[in-house]
């Protein structure tokens, strides 16, 4: 079993323990980042750190680590862990403390570092594409912060998976928001649609990696509130994250999305997306 990192140590995982009355704990009092590695490098590291250090400042704490010394630690994650093919999980909560809601003073934060191994998403999902089903975002007012309080989405995407579905998609008020742990991209005529990056999702990496794609080649964009009904409507539906990069859906609540199936926008992104990585 790989070693992992936990408050300036490393050991193997069966021994790194944290306090119960951890904040990560008692609270969710946490932010995490997920941070794909191809070859042996991660992908998009200064991304992934900035937005660490957005999801931080938005729960009124400090990096423990300049952006330096996070890629030594990660870079010895992947070495000890080993595959070329790995995502890595950095995890900070606020601490240990007897148990109050109000910021405890003079804590140190609990670090948690651990590297896997990444398994590509399976080929007939690439071939045949996916199922979906969708659900009311039901969660708060702060989805643009990555913290590890993620009961909303838990119940969210074990709701798709008890539906036989492999995404739960999320509407708010009548407007996509983002997946239960994934970015939503609409595909209509031609132009690949994203709904506005605000409080109200989380704004992907890997999303923001095919935008920038999408620019350099031309491919059309645009970012602003998607309808249920265009939703539906939509000639693609594709979702992304870092663990399962592209995913073309082609059943939403059981209704084709467009052909029904995987559509050549898809083709172009992820040739695009596999390209870059
Ligand atoms: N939204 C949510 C709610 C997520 O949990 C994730 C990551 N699993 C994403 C979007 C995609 O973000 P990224 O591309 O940075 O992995």
């Amino acid at each position: 079993m790989s070693q992992v990192y936990l408050n300036g140590n490393w050991l193997p995982i069966e021994q790194a323990q944290v306090s119960v009355l951890d904040r990560g704990f008692i609270f969710g009092d946490g932010v995490y980042e997920v941070i794909p590695v191809y070859g042996h490098k991660p992908l998009a590291l200064e991304d992934h750190l900035a937005r660490l250090d957005r999801s931080l400042a938005g729960i009124a704490m400090h990096s423990p680590f300049t952006h330096k010394e996070w890629a030594g630690i990660i870079q010895q994650a992947c070495t000890l862990e080993g595959s070329a093919q790995q995502s890595v999980y950095i995890q900070i909560t606020r601490g240990v403390a007897p148990r109050d809601h109000a910021f405890p003073i003079g804590v140190s934060p609990t670090v948690f570092v651990m590297a896997k191994p990444m398994a590509p998403p399976p080929k007939s999902w690439l071939q045949e594409g996916v199922f979906a089903v969708t659900h009311m975002d039901f969660r708060w007012d702060c989805c643009h912060l990555k913290t590890t309080a993620l009961l909303a989405n838990v119940l969210l995407r074990q709701q798709a998976v008890a539906q036989g579905a492999v995404e739960s998609v999320l509407l708010r008020a009548g407007y996509l928001t983002e997946g239960a742990a994934s970015n939503m991209l609409v595909v209509s005529q031609g132009i690949v649609l994203t709904p506005p990056r605000n409080h109200h999702m989380l704004t992907g990496i890997t999303l923001d990696l095919i935008l920038r794609w999408c620019t350099k080649e031309g491919v059309s964009w645009v970012e602003g509130p998607i309808s249920e009904q265009s939703l539906r409507a939509a000639d693609e539906l594709l979702m992304t994250s870092s663990t399962r990069e592209i995913i073309p859906i082609v059943r939403l609540d059981g209704a084709p999305i467009g052909t029904g199936a995987p559509g050549p926008m898809f083709a172009r992104l992820l040739t695009g997306y596999q390209s870059y990585k």
